[in-house]
């Protein structure tokens, strides 16, 4: 019998993959053959045709530089994105384009970036760097550990919801003491690293929700998450 697909697409990995951020793509991928599904990778970059089946999106981080060559085409595709946001796509977005799905990105220099509004956020950028080793605690996803490094500071608007608090580290600002921004079944963070080799139960939810959309359920062989979990020990253990 053939395998069930799970259509993964990963947004501009030539220009915004940053801090191992190309991780997240090889755990969903290895996760998905792990559960018993057939991953399709689409690299989806600036210029590209956007594919008309999409079942989890990620997205990484980049220079401000990097964010500006793909900006245009980003507010191109903002339409395609926002429609599937709404459809309940997962997606995660990490830094320089959890910036780019919210409201704009004000860069130090006084360009504003348009964002595609995806998430109700608006980042500013800053002469102070937020960078190190970061734990945060979310309700369902227990302590999300990773790294971050932006001087871009985010704040939600009215209809975000943070995605985390911070425990150890800054997030999305020097002081609201929150991290990311979710709407729906997408994913915004700071969190590089790779963020989900070592936070196995957020990749999990990418998964089990593109497959349950798709196929009506999740048929899971159990994962042997030891060496995830050895690795969290130890990040989260690391000075900031
Ligand atoms: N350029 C952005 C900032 O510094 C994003 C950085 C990143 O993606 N790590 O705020």
């Amino acid at each position: 019998m053939s395998k069930q697909v799970i259509t993964v697409l990963q947004l501009y990995p030539k220009d915004m993959n940053i801090y191992g951020d190309y991780g997240n793509l090889l755990v969903i991928q290895r996760r998905l053959e792990w559960y018993g599904y057939e991953p399709k990778v689409i690299h989806y970059n600036v210029g590209d045709t956007f594919p008309s089946d999409v079942d989890i999106i990620i997205g990484g981080g980049g220079q401000d530089s990097g964010q500006e060559v793909i900006h245009q085409d980003l507010i191109n595709i903002g339409p395609k994105l926002k429609a599937l946001a709404e459809k309940e796509v997962p997606m995660l977005l990490v830094c320089g384009l959890y910036q780019l799905f919210g409201n704009f990105f004000k860069t130090l220099d006084g360009k504003t970036l348009t964002g595609i509004g995806v998430l109700d956020v608006e980042t500013h950028g800053t002469h102070e760097r937020l960078i190190g080793n970061i734990v945060t605690n979310n309700e369902t996803f227990g302590d999300i550990i990773g790294y971050e490094n932006h001087s871009g500071q985010t704040y939600l608007g009215k209809n975000a919801e943070p995605f985390a608090t911070v425990v150890k580290g800054a997030g999305n600002n020097a002081k609201d003491g929150h991290e990311g921004a979710r709407y729906k079944n997408v994913i915004g963070t700071y969190l590089h690293g790779s963020i989900l080799p070592k936070n196995p139960l957020l990749a999990d939810f990418l998964i089990h929700t593109a497959v349950t959309k798709k196929y009506g359920d999740f048929s899971t062989d159990i994962v042997d998450d030891l060496l995830a979990d050895l690795a969290r020990k130890v990040a989260e253990d690391r000075p900031r």
